[in-house]
């Protein structure tokens, strides 16, 4: 899915400061159909899924499902409130207010995303056209994505001059109170270039909206599939 140099090269940097190998690697087929489920029901409802509505729709016990829930949280991959019962978010969707959110164009639902990357990959997630709304990082104008052929390809972009900066700042366990931050839109290359004049960010890729697009996709593309498929 990633067809240049500096795609490739952005999403190992995602992957490495994310932590990726941690998060996906000892999660058990359980944890990860939770997963798959959670994030189905959260685009379909436009909200989190409870532990019950969970369990309803895999079959686990409600028991079972709040233990595979901590472990999903513990992986960094579902965030939960503080008293440990209800989601907060699950990468790519958050319930906290960020500057970007997609609207799933079918079903009229809209949610905020965790960051640029998740809101490019989310429509991919869910096979499904998305609008994305977001803002150049530095002044704010807003960046308009749009993807077509169910999440999976590129649609318009406004303004046409928008890149994307993917900034690998090590993520020490939540992606989305470091990483994600670093993930972000701007109208411009000028915008871009004087935001990291301001000595901001330090390692990092610029991207095309396409190849962030690319990024993205391969990050979640993937990610609610059901039983392997
Ligand atoms: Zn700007």
């Amino acid at each position: 899915m990633v067809m240049t140099e500096a795609a490739r090269e952005a999403l190992d940097g995602i992957l490495v400061a994310a932590w990726y190998d941690k998060r996906f690697g000892d999660l058990g087929t359980a944890a990860a159909s939770v997963l798959a489920m959670l994030l189905r029901l959260y685009a379909h409802e436009g909200r989190p899924p409870s532990a019950k509505e969970i369990a309803a729709a895999t079959g686990f016990t409600e028991l079972e499902t709040a233990r595979l829930l901590t472990a999903l949280s513990q992986h960094d991959l579902v965030i939960l409130e503080r008293d440990g019962a209800a989601i907060r978010g699950a990468y790519p969707f958050t319930q906290s207010a960020t500057e970007h959110s997609l609207t799933f164009v079918r079903r009229e639902r809209t949610l905020n995303t965790m960051c640029a990357i998740d809101a490019l990959g989310a429509g991919a997630m869910c096979r499904e056209d998305t609008i994305i709304r977001s803002g150049c990082h530095l002044c704010g104008v807003p960046v308009i994505v749009e993807t077509r052929n169910r999440g999976m390809a590129l649609d318009e972009v406004r303004p046409r001059s928008a890149v994307v900066w993917t900034g690998f700042r090590a993520s020490r366990g939540c992606a989305a109170d470091s990483l994600c931050t670093a993930l972000v839109f701007f109208c411009s290359d000028g915008h871009l270039d004087l935001w990291r004049a301001s000595g901001k960010t330090n390692d990092g890729r610029r991207l095309s909206v396409e190849e962030a697009f690319q990024v993205g996709k391969s990050l979640f593309a993937d990610r609610a599939l059901l039983g392997g498929g």
